[in-house]
């Protein structure tokens, strides 16, 4: 896994973003209320809420704004979390189940109204997220999920084989549902966005600025800069996901990362277009080594999915095994050229849920999005605002578990999607 080789710079979103405001180093010493480490969603967020809270804030990102995961994702605003409600309630206790139920079904209304609110520039639609079910287990897991978030109230519907075949143009899939919170975005210009609204709100951001110690200090935390450059403030937020290094003891093992994948084609032609994906959905699939896709407001298709990171032979991501599904998937694209390809690193927890965790007293971290935080990383970070702001959040606060057997994720990883791929096959 080679990451600084093939993530970033290499993306579809770099060609079509927004432009970036410039965020200096951190030169000097400062106070504040809150220092936030990481400028992805979650850190971003934070620092827009809390400043809006009327805290002071300093946030440090190691390399610049956006430049994890949140500058790469697929953009697919993806509604719910990997639990249903009922296991929410089964996992946490039936009222704060119910409450972190509650919360999660607003998380995409939170990103379009944030990007409402901040006039955010991100090419924002609102069409319906789509689950693709494979085989009887998908067709089970779509029904439970318009089963239970339809009680809640969520607008939520099946689609049967013929209706899923002709919304995406292909006959791949057995059925599936539609949820209508989702949406997409181009999240290298939503990351940009939160970034700017939470600068006009008053945080101070600053980029090219490591986190390289963090140490108890009389008022609260002091962060120490590579350069030696330090802030102290009341609170401290680790908000840094797939690329938590070992700043706090033991957070580093609390996620295992892992490489997600993105390729996209050259712009469709007409006729390609016409019959693809046709009423704007984006989707992912019930398969364990799903993949999933959309067209974004370019006119290009565009896939995500696992994979290795980095292959040396092409100094690139290597996303032909991607490529060659859209096509089994949409035979309709076998003659089309792909035009880019990069990845970057998600973060995956024990239950599959993001964490709230309580480090210390006045210190926090919320990671973990398992592939779905533009809407949960963004609903983490007012949660933490929150309640750094002293209020009773729905999001529970977790003690550090890290993985015990963290020494030998790789091994774990590779089990992971060797047995995946052949349960998908002969499951
Ligand atoms: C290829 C790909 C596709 C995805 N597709 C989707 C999708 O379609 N929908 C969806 O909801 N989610 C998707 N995700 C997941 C989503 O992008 C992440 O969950 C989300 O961006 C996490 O945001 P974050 O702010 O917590 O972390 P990140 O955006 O990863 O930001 C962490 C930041 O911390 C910084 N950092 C680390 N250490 C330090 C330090 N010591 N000092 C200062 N800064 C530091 C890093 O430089 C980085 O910028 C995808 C992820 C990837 C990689």
């Amino acid at each position: 896994m080679n990451d600084e080789k093939c993530g970033f710079r290499d993306s579809l979103w770099q060609a079509t973003a927004a432009e970036e405001a410039h965020y200096p180093p951190l030169g000097e010493n400062r106070e504040a209320d809150v220092v936030v480490v990481g400028g992805g969603f979650t850190g971003l967020s934070s620092a827009l809420h809390l400043s809006e809270l009327g805290k002071s804030v300093v946030l440090l990102e190691a390399r610049e704004i956006a430049w994890g995961a949140s500058g790469r994702n697929g953009g697919q605003v993806n509604p719910g979390w990997k639990m249903m409600p009922s296991e929410t309630e089964a996992h946490y206790g039936r009222d704060r189940g119910r409450r972190i139920s509650r919360l999660i079904d607003g998380a995409c209304d939170l990103v379009f109204d944030l990007i409402d609110r901040h006039k955010i520039d991100c090419a924002p639609r609102r069409v319906p997220y789509f689950r693709a079910a494979y085989g009887a287990r998908g067709i089970d897991e779509v029904e439970q999920w318009v089963h239970e978030w339809g009680a809640m109230g969520a607008p939520v519907r099946l689609k049967n084989e013929s209706e899923t075949h002709q919304l995406m143009g292909s006959t791949f899939f057995h059925g599936g549902m539609e949820d209508a919170r989702g949406g997409s975005v181009q999240p290298l210009s939503y990351c940009r966005g939160l970034a700017r609204a939470a600068a006009q709100a008053g945080a101070k951001l600053f980029a090219q600025s490591e986190v390289s110690g963090i140490e108890r200090a009389k008022s609260g935390w002091r962060v120490t800069t590579g350069k030696g450059v330090k802030v102290n403030a009341r609170f401290l937020i680790i908000a840094t996901n797939g690329y938590t290094g070992g700043l706090w003891p033991g957070l580093k093992r609390q996620v295992v990362p892992l490489a997600s994948l993105q390729a996209a084609t050259f712009p469709l032609p007409e006729k390609v277009l016409r019959t693809l994906l046709p009423q704007g959905h984006h989707l992912s699939d019930s398969r364990r080594m799903m993949i999933y896709c959309r067209i974004d407001e370019t006119g290009r298709f565009q896939i995500g999915g696992r994979g290795s990171l980095f292959s040396p032979a092409r100094q690139q991501a290597d996303t032909r095994h991607l490529q060659a599904e859209a096509c089994k998937i949409f035979p309709q694209l076998k003659d089309v050229k792909w035009e880019f390809e990069w990845g970057g690193l998600i973060a995956a927890t024990r239950h599959h849920v993001p964490h709230l965790i309580e480090l210390d007293k006045k210190a926090y971290a919320g990671l973990g999005y398992h592939g779905r935080g533009v809407a949960m990383g963004t609903m983490m970070g007012k949660q933490l605002a929150e309640l750094i702001a002293g209020e009773d959040v729905a999001m529970p606060r977790e003690e550090l578990s890290p993985f015990a057997f963290y020494p030998f994720r790789n091994i774990g990883v590779a089990w992971h999607m060797f047995s995946g791929r052949l349960m998908d096959k002969y499951m």
